[in-house]
């Protein structure tokens, strides 16, 4: 087998198009077999980066044999100067492309990824709403909506709980408590008393109408840093928090070390750090109990395997980050199916809406808070066709 072109996508959400553009390559073959990867910058800005990242990447594989996906990746990885030391857009080009060979894999020997990654732990994750400061969105929702005061908390935690999910997670300290985006400079340093009070208020809410049964996790985003996370986190220990997650910078080993020694709270973060070298100081300094690799921009699938199976030598479990279109949702849960140290699924407001999910042919979605884990071959997801006639597409052959 040989591949003869790489398509890759911009896609074009029918609502929100500003809050995720997808970007997704297409690996074709010269049989009938292709394969779909995503590359995780569907938020933030660099989306269209990534997008001619893959672009720069695709003459590595043009001719070569898709099913040697550890070559390919050492080619990407050792043969671009850049790989090695890679950040955000590069790694999520890399990540895009070995997404898409998995899924050839698992096509042409006709299993799902799984199989590949040494098979299944079990059959559905456990999953937890996540983001609730945006609220939790129906289906048919067209965006989402900051939500202020405590009673808004508790609602959206309620709604999560009705519909099983028994883990909820929200940013209790980006939104202001008149609904606005708070300024992030002001959740740096010694923090004012407003901000914590403001977070512990919908905390303290949340818990009461959830009760003591329901996980919760607290998400900083990296706009606290380590004077204000530990002063946050203090506060907050008392709720019973499931975790506390990005309360640092994220790629500085030292602050994240300082932080977790004064947290009483197991320490989440790994969004923002990728591969197996970037992990490890995290690992060697204790300061991540819980890592969340972005499958699609730590490297891959191969590689997010890996990190977890590092990760499960130094005792620290996986979430694996989930935000982006059906494609990187659908590689996560192949991944989480094959690992012993699985933690929790992220549920995402991204991945629940309508006019995300409608992006892929296959509509996954948790019922009573758990993901199945799809059996078909490959990563068992692939673009819908209003996905495809939307979208912004180039090719390279
Ligand atoms: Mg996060």
């Amino acid at each position: 087998m040989k591949i003869t072109s790489i398509d890759v996508f911009a896609l074009k959400p029918r609502y929100a198009a500003q809050a995720m553009r997808g970007i997704v390559c297409r690996i074709n073959t010269d049989t009938e077999i292709y394969g779909y990867g995503e590359a995780a910058l569907s938020y933030g800005k660099g989306a269209m980066a990534g997008f001619h990242m893959i672009k720069e990447l695709a003459p590595l594989l043009i001719g070569q044999d898709p099913l040697r996906t550890e070559w390919l990746w050492k080619n990407m990885f050792m043969e671009t100067f850049w790989g090695q030391s890679g950040g955000p857009i590069f790694y999520a080009g890399m990540s895009a492309i070995d997404i898409a060979l998995m899924d050839i894999k698992g096509k042409a020997y006709k299993v799902p990824c799984y199989e590949l990654l040494g098979g299944k732990f079990r059959d559905s994750v456990r999953a937890y709403a996540s983001q609730l400061q945006l609220g939790w969105p129906d289906k048919d929702s067209r965006g989402f909506e900051l939500q202020a005061t405590p009673e808004d908390y508790a609602r959206q935690a309620e709604k999560a709980v009705s519909e099983g999910y028994t883990a909820i997670k929200a940013d209790y300290t980006c939104v202001t408590a008149d609904g606005r985006m708070r300024d992030h400079d002001s959740m740096r340093g010694i923090v004012s008393r407003e901000m914590i009070d403001t977070a512990c208020a919908r905390i303290e809410a949340t818990r009461k109408a959830v009760g003591n049964d329901i996980d919760i996790i607290v998400e900083c985003h990296s706009h606290t840093d380590a004077l204000s996370a530990v002063q946050y986190a203090k506060a907050v220990e008392k709720y019973n928090i499931y975790y506390f997650e990005e309360g640092t910078y994220p790629m500085n080993t030292q602050t994240a070390r300082n932080a977790a020694r004064k947290i009483n709270i197991p320490m989440a973060n790994g969004e923002r750090i990728y591969t197996r070298w970037q992990y490890l100081p995290f690992f060697l300094d204790d300061s991540i109990q819980v890592i969340q690799p972005e499958i699609a921009n730590c490297g891959g699938m191969t590689e997010c395997k890996k990190i977890c199976d590092l990760a499960h030598i130094f005792d620290a479990s996986v979430q694996i980050h989930v935000c982006g279109s059906p494609i990187s949702l659908a590689a996560a849960l192949q991944v989480e199916a094959a690992i012993p140290n699985f933690q929790i699924h992220e549920d995402h407001v991204i991945n629940r809406v309508g006019f995300v999910r409608e992006l892929g042919t296959v509509d996954m979605y948790a019922v009573n808070g758990e993901f199945a884990i799809p059996d078909t071959p490959g990563i068992g997801q692939e673009l819908s066709d209003y996905a495809l006639q939307t979208a912004y597409c180039e090719t390279v052959q």
